[in-house]
């Protein structure tokens, strides 16, 4: 198509060029983590929620203007109903080379029965979040959820040569204990593994943030009296860093959204499954792209859109957890830009 070649790639204000979209398919879920959901969540009607073919319409647009790497979120992505179809439709673009990697973030308690499907639309690599090997613990910390399901999709995505990425969020007195195990356990699996500190996002009722927060310096320091960490130059672009644990050779990532020093190599902009696109994750600036999307079959009204969002996009964010601020930096939840 020769629209490929007439959209410019998207260079922000501070010459970062975007090529990398997260996209919250949904804000349903089926767990409820103690950090990120309340239990009584109230979820936005059907009405306002983009069909997945307006996904993908976007999604393509992104695409043309030069998004390079999209990664499904949510929310739990796998329970939107027949999201596999935007699986399908978007996997066009990893067969043409347009797209380099398409890619999910999930709780899979639905990837045994959706990994060798993914892979044969072009997945190759995900990110499963798992704070904790203790069933009970599990139980607790998600709430709804149940740890065997979610072993049952690690085992179906190694099957199906999917590489793994767990995410383990660092929660104080829950899961501090089971560091080093974790770092056995995703070794011996043969998945990389990254920790992330609790970000202060979205009222959650009862739980205090303050009680969950651990520094990740912390962490290092104390896995690193067991393991030899050595450096990486391993990027993403976002906020991680990355060792290699030398005893199993597999990548170990620590994720601090609470510092700044990621902002300068931010590649990246989130879209919503309501179509609103959050051009910094700690900023509530954001751009209506659903109604340009609606308003015209001919995407001249949703490229122009897309053109003033990256201009707007800041330098940086603002995330602060202390005794004194201890409420949501920003009122959303991670499920609606999943993170
Ligand atoms: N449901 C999927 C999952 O859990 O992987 C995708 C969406 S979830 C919002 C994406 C990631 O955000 C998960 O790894 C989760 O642990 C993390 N997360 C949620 N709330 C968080 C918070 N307040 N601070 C840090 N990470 C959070
Ligand atoms: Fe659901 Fe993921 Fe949030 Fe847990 S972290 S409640 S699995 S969206």
């Amino acid at each position: 198509m020769h629209m490929a070649e007439s959209a410019p790639s998207m260079v922000d204000p501070f010459g970062r060029r975007i090529t990398y979209l997260r996209v919250s398919v949904t804000d349903r879920c089926d767990f409820r983590c103690v950090y990120c959901m309340a239990e009584d969540m109230t979820f936005l009607p059907k009405s306002e929620i983009l069909s997945l073919e307006e996904l993908d319409r976007l999604c393509s647009a992104f695409i043309r203007h030069g998004v390079r790497k999209l990664r499904l979120t949510g929310g739990e992505p796998l329970v939107r109903r027949n999201v596999m179809s935007l699986f399908h439709a978007l996997g066009r673009h990893r067969a043409t080379g347009a797209l380099e990697e398409l890619t999910l973030t999930t709780n899979g308690s639905q990837l045994a029965r959706h990994a060798e499907e993914l892979h044969a639309c072009g997945v190759r690599r995900l990110n499963v979040s798992l704070d904790t090997l203790d069933p009970a613990k599990f139980a607790a910390i998600t709430r709804w959820g149940k740890l065997d399901k979610v072993m049952d999709g690690l085992a179906a995505a190694k099957r199906a040569g999917l590489a793994v990425k767990i995410n383990a969020v660092a929660l104080k007195g829950v899961n501090d204990d089971e560091f080093d195990d974790l770092v056995a356990w995703a070794g011996d699996q043969g998945f990389d593994l990254v920790f992330i500190e609790v970000m202060p996002m979205g009222d959650l009722g009862t739980e205090s943030r303050v009680e969950q927060y651990l520094p990740l310096s912390l962490v290092k320091a104390r896995l690193g009296k067991r393991w030899s960490l050595d450096e990486t130059d391993y990027r993403t672009g976002g906020p991680a860093r990355y060792y290699t644990v030398r005893e199993t050779g597999r990548r170990l990532g620590f994720i601090t959204p609470l510092t700044h020093n990621f902002c300068e190599s931010c590649n990246r902009v989130r879209l919503t499954c309501t179509g609103t696109l959050y051009m910094c994750l700690g900023q509530d600036d954001a751009a209506d792209l659903r109604t340009p999307l609606r308003a015209s079959e001919a995407d001249t009204l949703l490229d122009a859109a897309i053109r003033d969002a990256i201009a707007r996009k800041p330098k940086g964010h603002d995330f602060v957890i202390d005794r004194r601020h201890d409420r949501p930096a920003v009122a959303r939840h991670m499920s609606v830009t999943g993170g």
